[in-house]
């Protein structure tokens, strides 16, 4: 039986970061946009708040906390900034950290897990490269072993949070070739790449939108990593990496109905004030239907994501879904949302006249940010994709 109902501890967990976001973040979003960095003191509140590594376990300093859960935290967070930069940064540090405390080893688990819980390393995912996004099988990058150490040589492209993981410490999640004779996918592995200032050579790409975020490119040339950084079984990460997408995936769909409600509201309330042919523009049914229409529809996303965070949770938990049946639930509510959020913001911003298309509009940031997610943790088509393979059959597409 489905059963995604919101506890009182939820409500209350809602309602707590609900008001950190409104004294933290919400003052500080056009400072973020001017210094284009997310400012420290939020990251740091963050940190002392308990919103970084939430799936980490007590054992290594975390709150471990459910993907319903953390989804709450996401969507308020989605609605505090439009920009979507700070929901970025929460998003990879936590469905990237929960992949760690599931699969990696001990001695990287005690390493790394407690700094990440408390805000002295940031994790993010490496996964594309220059040659490849969708296509994971055409990945160059390896990681050789020699002896019981790995030997990372390759480079990575359009990577989310590099600057704050470069300054502040961390690293990535990265996939890498660890048997470079096997074909395809196979032969491939997930290690833990700490960032390193001899190994990095590190190049800042400029971003469309998402102006507090930091974004870009490395090259890694003979990183050693003790073997203990690889997560999960070596030459078996593909099997693993998908379930790292799909916790991101699905936060990817309550941030955007999150942020694509509130530019909804603020459209709403630009309607109700402004007079146009003697009777504020909320009066015009024309109007009225496009909120309708995008009310349904955000709503409708917002559910969707909470779905697949529960059903992606009762995967890993109970086995009660198969991984198929949580990459389809995950891959229709990203789809969705994203989608649908795009058109909401357009049409908030459309509702603005002029004011909408300038600077000072946060649906005119919104609508850089919100478009990202068409494309990072897995393009609209790839979600098409397994969405249509889930539904005509593999062996039939
Ligand atoms: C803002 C942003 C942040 C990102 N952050 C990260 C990050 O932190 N870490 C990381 O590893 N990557 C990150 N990415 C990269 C992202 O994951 C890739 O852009 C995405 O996977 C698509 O890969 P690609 O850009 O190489 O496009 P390609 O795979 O080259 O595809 C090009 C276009 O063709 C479409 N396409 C590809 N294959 C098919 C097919 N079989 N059928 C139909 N259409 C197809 C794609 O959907 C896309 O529209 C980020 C991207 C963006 C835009």
């Amino acid at each position: 039986m489905l059963d995604y109902t919101f506890s009182e501890e939820q409500e209350l967990l809602r309602k707590t970061v609900r008001e950190f976001c409104a004294r933290e973040i919400t003052p500080r979003i056009k400072d973020m946009m001017s210094q284009r960095k997310i400012p420290q003191e939020i990251k740091d509140g963050m940190a002392k708040m308990g919103l970084l590594g939430m799936a980490i376990p007590e054992k290594y300093g975390g709150p471990g906390y459910d993907p319903v859960t953390i989804g709450i935290v996401a969507e308020e967070i989605g609605r505090a900034d439009p920009t979507v930069s700070i929901p970025v940064f929460f998003l990879v540090d936590n469905a990237w950290s929960y992949l760690v405390a599931k699969y990696g080893s001990e001695q990287l688990k005690s390493e790394l897990l407690p700094d990440i819980v408390k805000g002295k390393k940031y994790l993010g995912i490496a996964s594309t490269e220059p040659a490849f996004g969708s296509d994971v099988a055409s990945m160059k990058t390896v990681a050789i072993r020699k002896g019981n150490k790995l030997v990372v040589n390759g480079e990575k492209s359009y990577i989310s949070l590099v600057r704050d993981i470069k300054e502040q410490g961390g690293g990535f999640v990265t996939v890498a070739k660890t048997d470079p004779t096997k074909p395809g996918t196979s032969g491939t592995s997930l290690v833990y790449l700490p960032y390193s200032e001899t190994n990095f050579d590190m190049t800042y790409l400029e971003e469309m939108g998402r102006e507090g975020s930091s974004w870009g490119a490395f090259k890694i040339k003979d990183q050693e990593i003790p073997e203990h950084y690889i997560i999960g079984k070596e030459n078996q990460g593909f099997k693993i990496v998908h379930e790292g997408f799909e916790f991101a995936r699905a936060i990817i769909a309550v941030i955007s109905a999150g942020a694509a409600l509130e530019s909804i509201q603020r459209g709403v309330n630009y309607l109700k004030e402004r007079v146009a042919f003697g009777k504020p523009l909320s009066k015009f049914q024309g109007l009225q239907f496009q909120v309708a229409d995008n009310v349904a529809k955000m709503e409708t996303a917002l559910d969707l994501g909470y779905k697949a965070l529960w059903v992606y949770d009762q995967e890993q938990r109970f086995g009660t879904y198969t991984r198929f049946q949580v990459s389809k639930e995950v891959a229709k509510a990203k789809l969705l949302s994203t989608t649908w959020a795009f058109d909401a913001v357009n049409d908030a911003l459309q509702w603005q006249g002029a004011f909408g298309y300038s600077k000072d509009c946060p649906e005119e940031w919104a609508l850089r940010g919100i478009r990202s997610f068409q494309l990072a943790e897995g393009s609209r088509e790839i979600m098409k994709q397994i969405v249509a393979r889930e539904t005509i059959g593999k062996e039939f597409i």
